[in-house]
């Protein structure tokens, strides 16, 4: 019988092989021991697990492609990106996972977002397996002409390692409803198939799925409520802060003000914006969905309830929920400080690891419910999962059959999250639910597929 303590120093060494074999990528070490850090008590109490080296398995990527995506921007100049795409579980169903634009982006990024995935996916309950990927590149100032360019080479790599049964990818930070069409159209020129579920997140009048871009939101906002609803609170009247103002951060205002809270921020990389009366959607909609624009024209154009913040983060607003929608690490120990002083009574993440690993513990130890990634956004790509469904039965459902399949999914992963850490001791711990549960489903499957 092998005990916790012995179960977690092979996990401590599991840990630094996984640094040393995977140099100056911080991020996935950083997802890496999120997860395996949680995961002790379910080898110890199932020892099967132990044996065919599943985790070691788990923590190593199916397959990872790198290419050279090369574009010319509208002066005639030849730029020069990266293309990536981590293939990283597919024991439950297809490589499934969004891709991502944007200049921060390296194989380390997408590691641990292709990591998170595995656990995000399983947990929707739905046969997709864990994929990630994305590139360099950066669609900030860039044309619809050169953002097509773009696209159009980044699939003229991608196109031979993806496909309906074998890898779906969708969109993340930098790629909605315009890349993907770029994207879809190249495929579909490349292939010369009509192959609808090769990718998710397309329009509606072209094989999309209602909803499926609030879904991330929506579902987000739909897990913090469950979270409070287990505490005997709900969100109406409650102040939320929201950081970020892409396509999460939109549909997390949407729902937020739909049922009765009061969204008082939105932000991007130059700062934020704080309007009393609540986010005017219809105009943060019009500045980022049709202009492109930044948010401080927001404040301008908003009047006296509205302030923009140079520089500033949206977690020293006091409020009663915050839902990290933006990026990587951007709430750390002194932003949790700040939220705990202020009186927080959940965090629930809409983006990827929003939360530092210091600052996870410090609002677990303030008794606020968290609700991390891989469970509160799941949303978005089990919606995508069900794009893929009703691309395969050459149908389209209607927005409230998506809606009230997307609260019956969160409210199952909310559920499952909470039985699961109180299964294993850890009343409350949403990381730990999320990860053994996510964890199961997945090494079930890896366990009865064998050796591969
Ligand atoms: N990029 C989203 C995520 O982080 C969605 C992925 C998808 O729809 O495939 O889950």
């Amino acid at each position: 019988m092998t005990t916790r303590s012995e179960t977690r120093t092979a996990l401590d060494h599991l840990l630094t092989e996984i640094e040393h074999r995977n140099p100056a990528q911080p991020e996935f070490h950083q997802a890496a021991h999120e997860v395996l850090e949680t995961l002790a008590p379910v080898l110890a109490a199932r020892p099967e697990y132990a044996e065919p080296g599943l985790v070691e398995r788990l923590v190593e990527p199916e397959r990872q492609v790198l290419f050279r995506v090369p574009w010319q921007d509208d002066q005639g100049r030849v730029r020069v990106n990266r293309g990536f795409r981590v293939e990283f579980n597919s024991a439950l169903g297809p490589y499934k996972g969004g891709l991502r634009f944007h200049p921060s982006v390296n194989l380390g990024v997408i590691k641990f977002l292709g990591f998170e995935q595995i656990f995000k996916n399983a947990l929707t309950g739905l046969g997709i397996g864990g994929g990630k990927g994305g590139s360099d590149f950066d669609p900030h100032g860039r044309s619809d002409a050169e953002v097509m360019r773009f696209c159009q080479s980044f699939m003229t790599e991608l196109y031979r390692h993806i496909g309906e049964h074998t890898d779906v990818p969708a969109g993340d930070i930098g790629v909605g409803g315009r890349e993907i069409g770029y994207l879809f159209g190249q495929y579909r020129r490349i292939t010369n198939r009509w192959e609808a579920g090769v990718l998710t997140g397309k329009g509606a009048g072209w094989g999309g799925s209602l909803i499926r871009p609030e879904a991330t939101g929506y579902g987000n906002v739909l897990f913090a409520a469950a979270m409070l609803r287990e505490r005997g609170e709900d969100l109406e009247g409650q102040t939320a802060v929201v950081s970020g103002s892409g396509n999460v951060a939109i549909y997390t205002i949407e729902k937020l003000t739909a049922l009765g809270a009061n969204a008082v921020t939105c932000s991007d990389s130059s700062g934020y914006v704080v309007d009393e009366k609540g986010i005017d959607l219809d105009l943060l909609k019009q500045i980022k969905e049709v202009e492109r624009g930044r948010v401080d024209s927001y404040a301008e154009r908003r009047g006296a309830s509205a302030r923009f913040v140079p520089g500033g983060r949206v977690w020293e607003v006091p409020a009663d929920l915050a839902l990290p929608s933006a990026t990587q690490n951007e709430l750390d120990e002194n932003d949790a400080t700040a939220l705990i002083r202020n009186g927080v009574k959940a965090v629930s993440e809409g983006a990827n690891m929003p939360t530092t690993p210091e600052a996870v513990h410090l609002l677990q130890q303030a008794g606020v419910a968290f609700g991390p990634g891989k469970a509160a956004n799941a949303g978005g790509v089990a919606v995508s999962a069900l794009e893929m469904a009703q691309n395969h039965a050459r149908t389209s459902w209607t927005s409230a059959r998506v809606e009230e399949e997307l609260a019956e999914i969160m409210t199952s992963i909310h559920t499952t999250c909470h039985e699961t850490a109180e299964r294993y001791d850890a009343p409350g711990d949403y990381v730990t639910g999320a990860n053994i549960a996510g964890f199961e489903r997945v090494a079930d499957a890896m366990l009865a597929q064998g050796v591969i």
